[in-house]
């Protein structure tokens, strides 16, 4: 592309117009003010047309009809727009103006452990001490990191602003940029004698022991969030949260699904048959060990309606697990009817009798229609869905 026409300028234009064609475009196509991926294209060619004519050189070269970077191509879209409108009104754009030295004091950070619990646990809640290895401000220099009688003193290198000016050649002229400051590393002050105990960080680690109450209710992957007891930030700053990720252990009789608890029970034909009431533990049974609550309800009472059948479900209104926003799920019950085997020659005989009595000694079976049905039901309680 020809590059008079890219500027917009005259093929005799001075350097003062090239220079304001060029201001005026970047200005417009700058990915730092115009994310337009056409704009950046276009940002690239002007800026590869100005460095042909703001070049004597290589103006000389591209109108003589040759090639005006025998010389090497030159850097380019690197720079930022402030850099480039620095070069051009001397550090009116904003990167000369700093950003200033960074703080010394921040807010730590915050910090994530595990904690297992049972099933019960989860859904009752509990209250358990935690060990936990954080950074707590540091005795000796009360965070700041000097040691004990001594001050942080500005830093002679940047004056105390935290960042040196850099200045590069490039065909925009000199182009300032600011670098933050090695000797401070971009505080601004320089700890002349650090304190010993956290070595200037203000900081030391150490091993805390919290009671955590864990509410009702939480499930796997909970957290629970414990505010300011993370690590205490640089320079003794405000601590960040500590979050406790819960994990819960699988149960042997119940399984969870959302706040509803599952579980089975096997019952004998004859009770499935003639009907029966059982009395079994619930979850909340496993804290009785724990806790001699006389609120905790230890059992809960099962009908067996006569003639159940195997894979029914019984629903159990408020025996889940309490919601964490209130309210309490469903105990749900499948009940397996049991088949007795190794009969005895007596049994074997009452059940020849019931047979003949129920005209069932010749069964032919019954094809049923294809649906989940019970079998579905039964798999599906057995897979803990
Ligand atoms: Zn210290
Ligand atoms: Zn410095």
């Amino acid at each position: 592309m020809d590059p008079y026409e890219l500027l917009g300028v005259d093929r005799d234009a001075d350097d003062a117009t090239i220079k304001k064609a060029y201001r005026k475009l970047a200005r417009e196509y700058h990915p730092d003010v115009n994310p337009d991926p056409v704009a950046q294209e276009r940002f690239k060619e002007v800026s590869h047309a100005y460095e042909i004519l703001s070049d004597p050189q290589k103006r000389a070269a591209y109108d003589r009809g040759g090639d005006p970077f025998a010389g090497g191509f030159g850097a380019g879209a690197g720079f930022s727009f402030t850099d480039i409108m620095d070069a051009f009104f001397g550090g009116q754009g904003g990167a000369a103006a700093g950003r200033g030295p960074r703080p010394r004091v921040r807010r730590g950070q915050d910090a994530l452990i595990r904690l297992d619990i049972d099933l019960a646990e989860a859904a009752f809640g509990v209250t358990r001490e935690l060990k936990v290895d954080t950074a707590v401000t540091c005795e000796t220099c009360h965070g700041d990191g000097a040691a004990p009688g001594t001050k942080p003193v500005t830093c002679e290198t940047c004056g105390g602003a935290g960042e040196v000016a850099h200045v590069q050649r490039s065909f925009l002229g000199e182009i300032r940029t600011l670098r933050p400051c090695a000797a401070c590393r971009g505080f601004g002050t320089i700890i002349p004698e650090p304190c010993r105990e956290c070595s200037g960080d203000g900081r030391v680690r150490t091993r805390r022991t919290l009671t955590v109450k864990i509410p009702a209710g939480v499930d796997n992957g909970t957290r629970v969030q414990l505010a300011g007891q993370g690590e205490v930030g640089p320079g003794g700053g405000p601590a960040g949260d500590l979050y406790v990720e819960i994990q819960v252990a699988r149960h042997q009789v119940f399984t969870r699904q959302g706040n509803d608890l599952h579980c089975t029970v096997t019952v004998p034909m004859t009770a499935a048959a003639l009907g029966t009431v059982l009395t079994l533990p619930t979850l909340e049974a496993d804290l009785a060990s724990e806790t001699s609550s006389p609120d905790l309800v230890t059992s809960f009472e099962l009908e067996v309606k006569p003639g159940t059948q195997s894979g029914t479900d019984q629903t159990i209104r408020a025996y889940g697990v309490p919601g964490l926003r209130g309210g309490r799920g469903d105990l749900v019950v499948t009940i397996i009817v049991e088949t007795p085997t190794a009969l005895d020659p007596a049994q074997e005989e009452l059940l020849n009798q019931l047979a003949s009595l129920r005209g069932e000694q010749h069964p032919t079976g019954q094809l049923r229609a294809a649906s989940r049905g019970m079998f579905g039901r039964l798999r599906d309680a057995f897979n803990g869905h």
